[in-house]
């Protein structure tokens, strides 16, 4: 499983970025990005996924599997 970035919402403040313990946030072009292979939900670090919690802006993290909102 892996977390995804809605890019329409993310302001770019690489908030997600530090606390990710498998490196797999960096930025990209229009938005940061998750790197599915590497993202582990952080199941053996965290009760939740670490950069949903840091990220400032509601439904901006979420599960990749959750469908499109818009
Ligand atoms: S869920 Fe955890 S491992 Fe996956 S991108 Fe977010 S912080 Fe990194
Ligand atoms: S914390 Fe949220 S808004 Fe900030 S860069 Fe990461 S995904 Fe984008």
């Amino acid at each position: 499983m892996a977390m995804r970035i809605v890019v329409e919402d993310c302001i770019n403040c690489a908030a997600c970025e530090e606390d990710c313990p498998t490196e797999s946030i960096s930025k990209g072009e229009d938005a940061f990005t998750v790197n599915a292979e590497t993202c582990t939900e952080c199941e053996d670090e965290y009760p939740e996924p670490k950069c949903e919690e840091m990220c400032p802006i509601d439904g901006c993290v979420v599960k990749a599997e959750t469908p499109h909102r818009r």
